[in-house]
């Protein structure tokens, strides 16, 4: 089968890409990605995980120690950053404090030489697309976080790149500005058909606006699917408890086939699990399954996988209750249902009956402590 970029719907690609910056240590580690053309697509991983590093290769702010990076099938590995017309956002906003809106945004198309009439009308059209044409004469000292970033996204479009990194961008704002600027992105990522990689240590975020999620870790991409295929087909164990939320029970391989194994968990009972590839018995395993696919007192034979656990505490949520178990072999258990009849009268202490299907639970080798 002919690659991605071999049939020409890659628009940005990583091939073997890995950075050290002391000689020592790897920040990334052979990463090989292939972004599509007009995607969204989101690095998503915890702190320190190799996502800005990554990012700042690819604008060319940093070098590669070793690997290529193609820019619509040409290499750009040592091209400079201005020729690779990215449009780039940062957390911190980054505006030129001495210039006002206007200005600012004027900015990009004074250095690439655009005649004065042009530069006008797109900085008119620009300050409408982020709703900020009542600003054009401020100051960024006078605008609040949330106006500060629409400018720079703002300015990072203007020169009509096709291709816009953005790190972190909304990571200073608070939780309403930010969901309304994520709002805003997905629309002008819509309208403009721009490819837009964008970085973000909130899952949420990630979850809700990306085409695709490459999750990162200690340097590697550990995954990359969409976000349905993330939520519901984890490829390890690290995955399942970075997207969502995920309840992972340690066990030991009884026998698996075709998919599906059985684990004897830490807590005595026996488990059942989907799995991917080969998984022989005898080997440690990690079971993961999310609070909401968790009955709480189910109905006789309506789970395959059934625990008796001690409540320990229940939360009223508004439109859900969670509760918490204490499991036999040590640990905790969450279960999210949607209202607290089926807890009856318990009282915490009280030993109930969850359970799950095989189906809504995945089993992962143990390869490290988690
Ligand atoms: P993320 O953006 O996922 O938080 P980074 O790419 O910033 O991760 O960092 C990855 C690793 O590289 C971290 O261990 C970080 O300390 C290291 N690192 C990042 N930038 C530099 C730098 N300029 N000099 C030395 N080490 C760095
Ligand atoms: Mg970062």
């Amino acid at each position: 089968m002919l690659s991605e970029a071999a049939r020409g719907v890659s628009h940005v690609e990583f091939r073997g890409v890995s950075k050290t910056y002391d000689g020592r240590s790897y920040s990334v580690r052979d990463l090989d990605l292939a972004v599509r053309k007009n995607e969204f697509l989101t690095f998503l991983g915890p702190s320190g995980s190799g996502k800005t590093t990554s990012l700042m290769m690819l604008a060319g702010f940093e070098t590669p120690t070793s690997g290529d990076i193609l820019i619509a099938d040409k290499p750009v590995t040592h091209a400079a950053p201005h020729k690779r017309n990215i449009g780039v956002v940062f957390q911190n906003y980054a505006l030129f404090p001495h210039m006002n809106v206007a200005e600012n945004l004027a900015f990009p198309l004074t250095v690439r030489k655009y005649p004065r009439s042009d530069i006008k009308n797109k900085v008119d059209r620009a300050l409408d697309m982020v709703r900020l044409g009542a600003f054009a004469e401020r100051r960024p000292a006078q605008l609040s976080g949330g106006q500060q970033q629409r400018v720079a996204l703002a300015r990072a479009l203007i020169f009509d790149p096709v291709l816009v990194l953005m790190d972190e961008p909304l990571g200073a704002l608070d939780k309403y500005l930010r969901e309304k600027l994520q709002y805003e992105i997905k629309r002008i990522h819509a309208e403009l058909g721009v490819t837009i990689i964008y970085v973000t240590h909130d899952q949420s975020e990630a979850l809700t606006m990306s085409d695709r999620i490459a999750v990162f870790d200690e340097g590697r991409i550990q995954q990359l699917a969409s976000p349905a295929d993330l939520y519901e087909r984890p490829a390890s164990a690290f995955v399942a408890s970075f997207i969502g939320e995920n309840n992972l029970i340690e066990g030991t391989v009884l026998e698996a086939a075709a998919g599906l194994s059985a684990h004897r968990s830490a807590c005595g009972a026996t488990l059942r699990a989907r799995h991917a590839g080969e998984f022989p018995a005898g080997r440690p395993s990690i079971l993961s399954v999310r609070p909401e696919k968790v009955s709480l007192m189910p109905q006789p034979g309506a789970c395959d996988n059934v625990l008796d656990v001690k409540l320990e505490q229940y939360m009223y949520h508004g439109d859900h209750l969670r509760a918490v178990f204490r499991l036999a072999g040590g640990g905790t258990m969450m279960c999210k249902v949607p209202d607290a009849r089926p807890l009856g009268q318990a009282r915490p202490g009280d030993v109930l009956r969850v359970g799950w299907k095989s189906d809504d639970c995945f089993a992962f080798p143990a390869t490290r402590a988690s």
